[in-house]
């Protein structure tokens, strides 16, 4: 049925009004883009790490300049309170502004050592471009998350062809268009908007790699599409984070971590905080001071609200089903309850005693929500907190075992003593493992992952023990041998 609509509409999530009309874009215009994109890259590769970098940062400036313009549509289209849309443009205009710094000091040129056997080499490794980058994006960060995608693959000199979601085109045809404003030459940020099906036609468009932030379903989905011709893919998928509270920690600071990694942006964070896991010594005092803190939390559309709508309608179910199921395998809540999801928007809601093989414990519930559950010691905190699919991030309270507990969680980051702050930091990887996906953005590590590794050799002088021709004759072999077994060889 979708596919035969030639438009979409994008709504306010709080108020229903259209916020804009957008193409639904088929599987040949999609493939078009794509071709353009192909020259677009030539050209933008040819521009070089100093080209590309005064471009990128020339488009930073126009962000950051008209920055309360994107947040009115992200605003618009996500429901989400004005400062908090300023929050993710701000941390996204630092990760562009990093990655046109530190793109060639990254993967420009570096010697390697080329050991002995190949001593008369110069060996190096230089990361080129892919090509076209295809960006795939979900509508609860919808500036912050591609752009961790967008802002490295274009660093790495990729052109780049973005879908987001549904639920904010408006946002994806604002960043494209203020990039094309600072880049006129050529078509290197385009934009395709539609549904699933367009987002499966860039898998299929003959794209370098695929930069998929979304769920885990569509996660698969999109590696099922891109297998076909083996294209690379990089999955940034949910998470189910967990806190561990351990018993010297700051109770009020780790109650404050809590509420707002749980409950700011209405819980529609992947790496939000989900479940609680709190040593038995402090855990009255903090389930008390969360208790204090999220009744305080206020949804609403007002510029006072503290937390708006939840922005994907179908989200609302879901979130009902695991507060519901919690409460009926012996739950209790202490803030919210059965009746906190409403038909826009859900009341903070913290529940204990839940049972650990509960959805609301399990399961991505993306919503303002906390489980809090007491631990005996912060081996069974870590032991709980790693028994999850998704591998995400993670918070640490604590004062003396705060970096060992960070290292024991199986996730791609922790915060220790904070939460989330590992997403502000450009020079940090960002990315997990299990169901919350694969691959990095962010840092180095985000750079290197739209590169291409090209490692050259360039012989500076004839070596005494050629390897690599006919006329090498066995007493080049034998020396060889020698030199392995002295090297290797010696009994310790
Ligand atoms: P989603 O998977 O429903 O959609 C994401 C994008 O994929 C959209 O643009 C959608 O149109 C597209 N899509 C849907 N079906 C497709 C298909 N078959 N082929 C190609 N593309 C397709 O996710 P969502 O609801 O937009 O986002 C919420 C999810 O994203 C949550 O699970 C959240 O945890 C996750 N997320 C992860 C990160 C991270 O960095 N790990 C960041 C933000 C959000």
């Amino acid at each position: 049925m979708q596919s035969k609509q030639t438009t979409f509409e994008s709504l306010n999530p709080a108020t229903d009004e259209v916020v804009g009309t957008h193409p639904v874009h088929t599987a040949e215009e999609v493939r078009a883009a794509v071709r353009r994109a192909e020259t677009a890259a030539a050209w933008w590769e040819s521009l070089g790490f100093a080209g590309r970098a005064e471009r990128l940062q020339r488009w930073k400036g126009t962000m950051t300049r008209r920055a309360a313009q994107l947040a009115d549509v992200v605003h618009a289209e996500t429901g989400k309170p004005h400062a908090d849309a300023m929050l993710e443009i701000i941390l996204a205009i630092d990760h562009t502004a990093w990655a046109a710094k530190n793109a060639k000091k990254v993967l420009g040129p570096h010697r390697r050592s080329p050991g002995l056997l190949m001593s008369n080499q110069a060996a190096s490794v230089e990361y080129h471009p892919l090509g076209v980058v295809g960006v795939i994006g979900p509508w609860n960060y919808p500036v912050f998350t591609p752009m961790g995608s967008i802002a490295y693959a274009l660093a790495a000199g990729n052109a780049v062809v973005f879908k987001p979601s549904e639920y904010t085109p408006g946002v994806g045809e604002w960043l494209v268009r203020t990039f094309a404003e600072a880049v006129p030459e050529q078509p290197v940020l385009q934009l395709v908007t539609g549904y699933g099906e367009t987002g499966a036609a860039l898998c299929r468009a003959g794209v370098a790699k695929i930069a998929f932030t979304g769920s885990p379903a569509t996660g698969r989905k999109i590696m099922a599409a891109c297998a076909e011709t083996l294209t690379p893919v990089l999955i940034e998928a949910g998470g189910k984070d967990a806190m561990l509270v351990d018993a010297d920690a700051d109770v009020d600071a780790a109650a404050d971590g809590a509420v707002w990694g749980g409950m700011s942006n209405a819980g529609q964070t992947c790496t939000g905080i989900e479940r609680v896991y709190v040593h038995e010594k402090v855990y009255d005092r903090f389930v008390a001071a969360v208790t204090e803190k999220a009744g305080a939390v206020r949804p609403g559309y007002d510029d006072s609200a503290a937390i708006g709508p939840i922005t994907m309608p179908a989200q609302l179910a879901i979130i009902r089903r695991h507060i519901t199921e919690a409460l009926a395998a012996g739950g209790r809540a202490v803030v919210g309850g059965a009746d906190s999801v409403g038909d826009k928007y859900v009341q903070p809601t913290v529940l204990v005693d839940v049972p650990e093989d509960a959805s609301a414990v399990r399961e991505e519930t993306f919503g303002p929500t906390l489980t809090i559950a007491k631990v005996r010691d912060m081996d069974e905190a870590v032991a709980k907190a790693n028994d999850s699919k998704y591998g995400l991030g993670g918070s640490v309270f604590a004062k003396a075992r705060g970096m060992e507990l960070a290292r024991k969680l199986r996730s791609g980051m922790t915060s220790v003593n904070s939460v989330i702050s590992f997403a502000g930091v450009p020079s940090l990887p960002f990315g997990g493992s299990g169901d919350s996906g694969f691959g990095r953005i962010h840092g180095p590590e985000g750079l290197r992952e739209f590169g291409r590794a090209k490692a050259i050799t360039r012989q500076r002088f004839t070596a005494p023990l050629t390897l690599t021709s006919f006329a090498r004759g066995a007493k080049v072999d034998a020396q060889v041998a020698k030199l392995i077994t002295l090297l290797h060889g010696r009994r310790r």
